[in-house]
């Protein structure tokens, strides 16, 4: 019994058989073959097929995620069939009787090394999609298996143990025994995740070194809410998996059947419950028969799944169908918050120290007002068709806000000029996921039109503790008391100035907190789509008329653990 610790990608647990995706890299040698012609020939071979899956794999993308998500297998399948790019390998197979995988290597790295020099971001995508291709076609031909082989002949339920996965990966595993996911690098941002979540099962990713403690076969548990895997585990562990297994199905069904209830808690209150949205998968699902809207739509999927920025119309079109699907409940759409963990190629953004405390979301966006607008003229295009509002994130001072805000004045001028709709009253709200909103969250409240709290962030910032780092996750924790009375603040501060607050971090679907933020008088919870029916149950077991009292004695706790216990004295699950 080893335990492995990452971070919580998806939520839930799973115990199943492990199957390790070998994506073991080759580095061809330098051999000498006997015979150029059919050398060329397997190489021919191998090009078809994966020239074929490649099709296959864009057709599957596009019929699941949309053409935006496919394109990459597009790309893949161009760079395959590019004969100018494999006439040299091919020469020098039939000149010097070398083998093909080596002369692709060579090849590879001589234009690699000249696209990546280039300062243009798009050469910089192309050299990573040449490495890619390149690598794919080299293992082939070293008779390693690709992905979907390794997984296909699968027929029992599996946990996928991977170094990482790509989107290409994601697209190909067949789903049907699939129960989790672990991985040694990824953050809660991966592909991984994301597919995770829309599949409803637990991922755990930046696991360190799991490829080297599991092997193909081995029994393993995955603990998606913790953020943990447990290799072997003995037979009392596994029963009591089990036993926890037969009542989280239980509990499964009386969670499904309010989904379609309102969130009204046992006194009358009745507070939103909205999901976190953005994602291809999710956009596509989004449906608002279960949910008061979505309380946090993550824009930077939308410009990840691209190439280059999306451009007003593309954003438009993804946003007005949100606002119509959301059949006038409310959208709030988060404006660009990349940087930290979020990384997106093709914007350049310099290596940083400390990535997390840098040249990021807002601050992209005032400094380059160009997509900032692009965006915002988007939004406000969209919202002549829904109940829109817009979010901006990583607020740290009022400056932000009302620069923002003049930007949102400038794309409405320009609209106008223009003769373009749009709902002029449109609500701005911003985030507050720093310790500095927090504090002045009293002044905030006053400019700004809604709060919605993002404790994933605010977690790292309270605590001064990289989400990220291992080492350090013992204190990445919502019970920290200095994160409780950040939040307790920061409502406080917006019921006094009269505006409502959300929540819309991971905490918000942290069942141990519902009873806790309920009482602390939280307006809102977003939670990813699977947690819905969890969330609506536990609010509507809540009565918060009995709890003031054991607000102000969980505020005082001397302790994590202490802060934990008092939790528990209430628990509604
Ligand atoms: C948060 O920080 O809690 C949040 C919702 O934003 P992100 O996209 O950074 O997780
Ligand atoms: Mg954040």
């Amino acid at each position: 019994m080893k335990k492995i610790t990452g971070l919580a990608g998806a939520g839930g647990s799973e115990l199943a058989q492990a199957v390790v995706l070998n994506r073991q890299k080759v580095t061809p040698h330098k051999t000498t073959v006997q015979n150029s012609e059919s050398e060329v020939e397997r190489f021919r071979q191998i090009q078809r097929e994966y020239a074929e899956e490649l099709d296959e794999l864009y057709q599957s993308a596009l019929a699941d995620t949309g053409e935006k998500t496919a394109e990459i297998f597009k790309a893949y399948r161009v760079i395959v069939c590019d004969e100018l790019f494999f006439k040299r390998p091919i020469q020098t197979v039939m000149e010097e009787r070398i083998g093909i995988d080596y002369a692709i290597e060579q090849e590879k790295q001589a234009v690699c090394s000249r696209f990546e020099v280039m300062e243009d971001p798009y050469m910089k995508e192309r050299a990573s999609d040449i490495r890619n291709v390149c690598d794919e076609l080299i293992r082939r031909l070293n008779g390693l298996k690709n992905t979907e082989e390794q997984i296909q002949s699968i027929r029992e339920p599996f946990i996928l143990v991977a170094e990482d996965l790509s989107p290409e990966d994601t697209v190909r595993i067949d789903k049907t025994y699939l129960r989790g996911f672990i991985t040694e690098k990824g953050g809660i941002t991966s592909h991984t995740v994301i597919l995770a979540k829309s599949l409803g099962i637990p991922a755990v990713v930046g696991a360190g070194k799991i490829l080297s403690s599991v092997i193909t076969g081995q029994r393993l548990y995955i603990n998606g809410n913790e953020g943990y895997g447990i290799s072997e585990p003995d037979e009392d562990f596994v029963l009591s998996f089990r036993r926890e297994r037969e009542q989280q199905q239980e509990r499964k069904k009386q969670y499904e059947a309010v989904l379609t209830e309102p969130a009204v808690t046992l006194n009358g209150r009745r507070v939103a419950v909205c999901i976190n949205s953005g994602d291809a998968e999710s956009r596509r699902n989004f449906c608002d028969g279960f949910c008061d809207g979505i309380g946090l739509f993550r824009t930077e999927f939308l410009f990840m799944d691209q190439r280059a920025c999306p451009n007003e119309e593309l954003q438009f079109a993804v946003y007005k169908e949100t606002a119509e699907k959301a059949h006038g409940k409310e959208v709030i759409i988060r404006t660009l918050d990349i940087g930290g963990d979020k990384k997106l190629g093709y914007m350049n953004i310099p290596q940083e120290n400390n990535p997390f405390l840098g040249y990021r979301a807002i601050r992209i966006c005032l400094d380059q007002p160009k997509i900032f607008l692009t965006q915002l003229r988007a939004i406000l295009r969209a919202s002549a068709f829904g109940n829109l509002k817009i979010m901006f994130p990583m607020i740290v001072t009022a400056e932000e806000l009302r620069k923002s805000r003049e930007m949102v004045e400038k794309a409405k001028a320009e609209l106008r000029a223009e003769g373009i709709a749009f709902n002029e009253k449109i609500p701005l709200g911003i985030m507050i996921e720093t310790p500095a909103s927090v504090l002045i969250s009293d002044k905030l409240a006053k400019e700004a039109d809604f709060f919605s709290i993002g404790t994933n962030d605010l977690i790292q910032y309270t605590t001064a503790t990289d989400r990220m780092n291992e080492k350090v996750q013992y204190l990445y924790d919502p019970c920290n008391l200095s994160v409780l009375r950040a939040i307790h603040q920061v409502i406080q501060n917006a019921h006094k100035a009269g505006i409502p607050v959300g929540m819309c971090g991971e905490a918000a679907s942290d069942a141990r907190l519902t009873p806790l933020l309920l009482a602390m008088g939280l307006d809102e919870f977003s939670v990813a789509p699977a947690q819905l029916g969890r969330i609506k149950y536990l609010i509507r077991r809540c009565d918060t008329d009995k709890l003031t009292d054991w607000v102000n004695d969980v505020l005082e706790s001397d302790s994590i653990d202490e802060v934990k216990q008092r939790l528990a004295s209430e628990a509604l699950d």
